[in-house]
């Protein structure tokens, strides 16, 4: 079913958008919230105002698909053990210039030269095909730029798939009803940094990241948050603890990874994160008071692993994406002190 780019297929009305005067355009898909002159692109380069109607330009220009393990998001509490098809786009609304996925994320429709158009029933076929896979994740590049087609495809799957998006959580709130609606389950959402932080590298407010964390936990989304600890940039014990007071304000049990940064893009002059660094970052979240902190991108190391958060048993073991239970999922309780875990599968 996939085919060769012919009469524009990837080009389709952007759901969410108003007009002003003059064929002016207000882009509401992300909360950057362009405003779009007549024949010119938002800021993602994803998004085109043709004589006041914008477009998304990227629908089905599908950059990769993979089967992975949901840990591989890193998701720790959502179906855990599970495989997920992963789909990513091109291009992104953020520009961070340590980004591991720059060869996609710094790409814009208008650069793909010979695109290939991927209808969303051949997605879903490819996920009933194949008895591994138990849900989707919408990844690689922000994949709000591609609003329209995860709904398309979300709504075609049945809803014993789960439906995740690994984001940057810069959509806004319409856009996450929308999502939610057609089956959003699952978010991991990556904070960057405290506000000048994120201000300064991604051009962003992540005041507006934290209330869509707030909105999908309330709307029972399960949330978990990535902090990528980037030596210069965040790697400061005042960041790790107003991560961890916002994440308490909403809710103690989201899990919250600290993850380690490794040279890319251009920030290849950057060490990567000395592992006493994260576990300092994990030693001050978890005395704070949250219940799963974790980190990441360290290979075997013990603080990847689920305790219980009472009783400090070990629940999972994780080596790499390879996994054992010590725990029933079905019953989601510590089989030494009983208390409930939260894990949604
Ligand atoms: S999706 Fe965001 S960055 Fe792209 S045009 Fe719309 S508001 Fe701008
Ligand atoms: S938000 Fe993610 S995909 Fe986009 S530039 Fe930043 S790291 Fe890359």
């Amino acid at each position: 079913m996939t085919s060769k780019a012919g009469k524009k297929p990837f080009r389709r009305e952007t759901l969410l958008y108003h007009q002003l005067d003059n064929d002016v355009v207000r882009c509401n898909t992300c909360s950057h919230q362009c405003t779009i002159l007549k024949d010119t692109l938002g800021l993602c380069k994803t998004k085109r105002n043709e004589k006041g109607i914008l477009y998304s330009l990227n629908c089905g220009m599908v950059s990769s698909y993979s089967v992975n393990p949901i840990e591989k998001k890193p998701l720790f509490h959502y179906y855990p053990g599970s495989y997920a098809l992963t789909i990513g786009s091109i291009s992104c609304n953020f520009d961070c210039p340590w980004c591991q996925n720059w060869s996609i994320s710094k790409t814009n429709p208008a650069q793909v030269l010979k695109p290939v158009f991927t209808p969303p029933e051949e997605i879903v076929q490819k996920i009933n095909s194949d008895s591994r896979i138990t849900g989707i994740s919408v990844s690689f590049n922000e994949p709000t730029l591609s609003l329209e087609y995860a709904i398309d495809i979300f709504n075609l799957l049945n809803s014993e798939i789960y439906k995740m998006f690994v984001t940057n959580g810069y959509m806004t709130q319409q856009a996450l009803g929308l999502l939610i609606e057609s089956g959003l389950t699952g978010m991991s959402v990556t904070i960057k940094g405290d506000e000048s932080t994120v201000k300064k590298y991604c051009k962003a407010d992540v005041n507006k990241v934290w209330e869509n964390i707030h909105n999908a936990n309330n709307q029972e989304v399960h949330v978990e948050i990535i902090c990528l600890i980037i030596p210069t940039v965040n790697d400061n014990h005042q960041f790790y603890k107003e991560v961890t007071n916002k994440i308490l304000s909403i809710n103690e049990n989201i899990p919250l990874h600290f993850t380690r940064f490794f040279p890319d893009y251009q920030f290849t002059h950057v060490e990567p994160t000395p592992i006493d660094t994260l576990e300092k970052a994990h030693a001050i979240a978890e005395q704070m008071g949250l219940n799963y902190v974790y980190l990441g991108n360290i290979y075997g190391h013990p603080l990847e692993n689920t305790y219980c958060h009472q009783c400090n048993i070990l629940l999972i073991k994780r080596t790499g994406y390879q996994i054992s239970f010590f725990i029933d999922l079905e019953l989601r309780k510590c089989p030494n002190c009983g208390e409930e875990i939260p894990i949604k599968c």
